[in-house]
């Protein structure tokens, strides 16, 4: 008999979760079946079989919270044994699509072992008695999982050289002031020139670093770096410019956080206006206490919040109250189809409205024409940045823009 239990709730995807209940002496599968499922026993008890007659061997006694049948999860596999109730047996069944689903979101290294372990297993199961099996072959899925496992611990072990010995630089985007029509900041965007493949994209190597230790070491050096260049450009003649740095996630967990921050205004002799952080709406759910304690820290430091690519999360409103934030950023894709769709201009209209009765600045991103940028004017926006005005420049670059104002 199979129950359906529970479908689509619970965090158990789509994969649905069923029970299996077997009588005394029945057969849940044979050596040589061509299987998807495995077992956990909830009550009962579950012998292994191998051969049949003569040849018949009890390869194990199972018994509650046991699982058994796991090694066709990875794969359309046959059966290797038998599995008999011998007592009334209760089981949760484990679909391969319910794994799937779970492996699918899983790092491609911990896929690629799993594979390796549940075939290695396979194959000493299979020579028991004999000598160990060699090495499985890998099949297409797994050598794809091999491959970006590989690509990623090159492109971890490529970036952490270059946070030693170069290759990193920071581009610069203004930000624009729409009062005076002038460089009120710059926006920090990370660039790596790797070695052999060129100056890459932070889309490329920062959703990898995310999930790496060496996010944490990389945000210090890209807030170090800020402070470096912001210093240089007050220098040559602009002295209220700030800039912005994106914070990852995983900064939230960095416990030296703040006292890197001060340091790097330190060491260049900037004011805590100087150094704007920006965080997305995305990266908080997880990280909510942590996040808002880091973030209001950082606020009494004197340090500017601002809350990035505002709009595209699910509950954007909750954050205005629930963090600290100074200025909003609105996302690019607002500014992008406000010409187009009417009913979204009155939606920034109302967002602008509500940014400055909380006390917030605005800026608009991903101004790319005169036509976005007279409609964020007067739609009441304070700040724009985009290719209209500018991409992001090199340090020589954005010091030149500097003075020569924008277009
Ligand atoms: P973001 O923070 O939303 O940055 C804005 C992105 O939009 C930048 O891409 C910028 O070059 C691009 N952009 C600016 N103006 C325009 C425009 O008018 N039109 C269009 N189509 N695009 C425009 P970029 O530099 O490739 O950065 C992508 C993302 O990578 C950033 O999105 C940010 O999330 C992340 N990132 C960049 N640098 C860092 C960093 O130092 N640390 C962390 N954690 N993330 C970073
Ligand atoms: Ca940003
Ligand atoms: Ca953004």
């Amino acid at each position: 008999m199979t129950v359906a239990v529970a479908g689509g709730t619970a965090g158990f995807g789509s994969a649905v979760i069923s029970k299996r209940e077997l009588v005394v002496g029945e057969c849940l599968f044979r050596e040589g079946d061509v299987a998807q499922e495995a077992y956990v026993i909830e009550s009962g008890s579950i012998e292994i079989v191998s051969g049949e007659g003569v040849t018949r061997t009890r390869i194990a006694l199972l018994g509650p919270t046991d699982i058994f049948g796991e090694m066709t999860l990875l794969g359309d596999r046959q059966r290797s044994a038998s599995a008999f109730a011998l007592a009334p047996t209760r089981l949760t069944v484990v679909t391969h699509e319910y794994l799937g689903d779970r492996l699918s979101e899983a790092d491609p290294m911990l896929r690629h072992l799993l594979r390796v372990l549940i075939m290695r297993s396979r194959d000493l199961l299979g020579h028991r008695g004999g000598t160990a099996a060699p090495s499985p072959p890998v099949d297409p899925a797994g050598q794809r999982d091999l491959d970006s496992a590989m690509a990623r611990l090159d492109l971890e072990q490529a970036l952490a050289q270059a946070l030693g010995t170069g290759g990193l630089e920071l581009h610069l985007q203004p930000i624009i002031g729409l009062a005076r029509l002038d460089v009120s900041g710059f926006e920090a965007l990370l660039r790596w020139n790797r070695p052999g493949r060129g100056w890459m994209p932070p889309g490329e190597f920062i959703p990898v670093v995310e999930h790496s230790e060496l996010m944490v070491p990389l945000g210090r050096w890209v807030i170090r770096e800020a402070c470096r260049v912001i210093a240089q450009l007050r220098r040559a003649g602009a002295p209220g410019l700030y800039v912005a740095v994106n914070l990852s996630a995983r900064q939230f967990g960095d416990t030296a956080l703040l006292s890197v921050v001060e340091e790097a205004l330190e060491a260049e002799a900037l004011p805590a206006d100087a150094l704007r952080l920006e965080v997305t709406e995305s990266m908080l759910p997880d990280n909510l206490v942590a996040a808002r304690q880091l973030l209001e820290r950082c606020r009494e430091r004197g340090l500017k919040v601002v809350i990035d690519d505002f709009g595209t999360g699910y509950s954007s409103l909750s954050y205005l109250h629930r963090f600290p934030v100074d200025v909003l950023k609105l996302d690019r894709s607002f500014i992008r189809d406000m010409e187009h769709e009417p009913r979204l201009a009155t939606i920034v209209r109302g967002v602008v409205r509500l940014a400055h009765e909380l006390g917030m600045e605005t800026v608009g991103e991903g101004v790319e024409t005169v036509l976005q940028l007279e409609a964020l004017r007067s739609l009441g926006a304070d700040h724009v940045q985009g290719y209209y005005f500018s991409r992001a420049l090199p340090l020589a670059e954005a010091e030149a823009y500097l003075l020569k104002g924008p277009p």
